[in-house]
């Protein structure tokens, strides 16, 4: 087998719910650290201080721009790992830290927080408020494949982490008015509801089968518009879906 790839979690403003989402995958988290992955860098789980060189960094948390150790931090991560994920709506869109206007002691200047992706070049997008388990341990499995796995088990990981690429390239600005824009607005919704029920704070009904957002509701977290089958449909994987998993059941056994 392989070497293991190496891995970090850095944690900016986020409330470590997406660390405990990757907690979540409970023996197969411990099957991808015993075969896969050396987990290098977490301020939660590991005593290092400062970061390493590292495969992949996990992301979670969006950055406040008036704290520079926060910003110095997230500069260095880019420099350090080879590939950055944000993990989670925060990392990824801002989500509720969007709202954030400063004011409140001990630090009232601490009134802006940008998405990852405004500071840094970000490679991959793992949107949810939390993220999905299986997605992060998706992405870890095909990050070792593509690092790491012959040229087949590369060509598959990168099919598979494309469309959470072109997520990380489509921009930082989420809301459920992406539906609206991006989907019913250019003829392309079916009226599944795959949007109502990805919506971690119930914003999407349906009525007269379409979306409808309560934008005073929304959080910004951009899981609506990425779990709709009409974003981002990439057929090649989709259509492997039962050999994918397959293979990824396999590689947690
Ligand atoms: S998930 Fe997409 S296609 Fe399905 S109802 Fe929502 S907007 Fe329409
Ligand atoms: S509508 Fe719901 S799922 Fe969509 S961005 Fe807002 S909070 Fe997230």
């Amino acid at each position: 087998m392989a070497e293991k790839i190496t891995v970090g979690h850095v944690h900016m403003s986020g409330c470590t719910g997406c660390l405990v989402s990757l907690a979540d995958n409970y023996e197969g988290l411990l099957t991808i650290l015993d075969k896969y992955a050396d987990l290098v860098y977490g301020l939660t789980l590991v005593d290092v201080r400062h970061i390493p060189k590292m495969d992949v960094a996990l992301v979670e948390g969006s950055v406040c721009i008036q704290d520079k150790c926060s910003v110095d931090e997230i500069k260095e991560t880019r420099e350090k790992a080879t590939v950055v994920v944000a993990v989670g709506g925060c990392a990824c869109y801002g989500n509720i830290t969007r709202f954030g206007r400063g004011g409140q002691p001990n630090q009232p200047q601490h009134e802006s927080y940008l998405p990852v992706g405004d500071l840094i070049k970000v490679d991959v997008y793992i949107p949810g408020c939390a993220p999905c388990p299986q997605l992060i341990r998706n992405v870890c499995v095909m990050a070792y494949l593509l690092l790491k796995g012959n040229q087949e088990q590369q060509e598959l990981a990168k099919k598979y982490l494309t469309p959470l690429m072109q997520l990380a390239e489509r921009g930082t600005e989420a809301c459920g008015c992406d539906l609206m824009y991006d989907v019913v607005n250019q003829g392309l919704c079916m009226g599944c509801g795959s949007c109502a029920a990805a919506c971690p704070v119930r914003a999407i009904t349906h009525e007269y089968g379409k979306p409808n957002v309560n934008r005073e509701m929304c959080i910004k977290c951009g899981a609506c518009y990425a779990q709709c089958p009409r974003s981002f449909f990439n057929f090649d994987v989709i259509t492997e879906f039962e050999g994918i998993s397959e293979l990824i059941k396999g590689a947690l056994q």
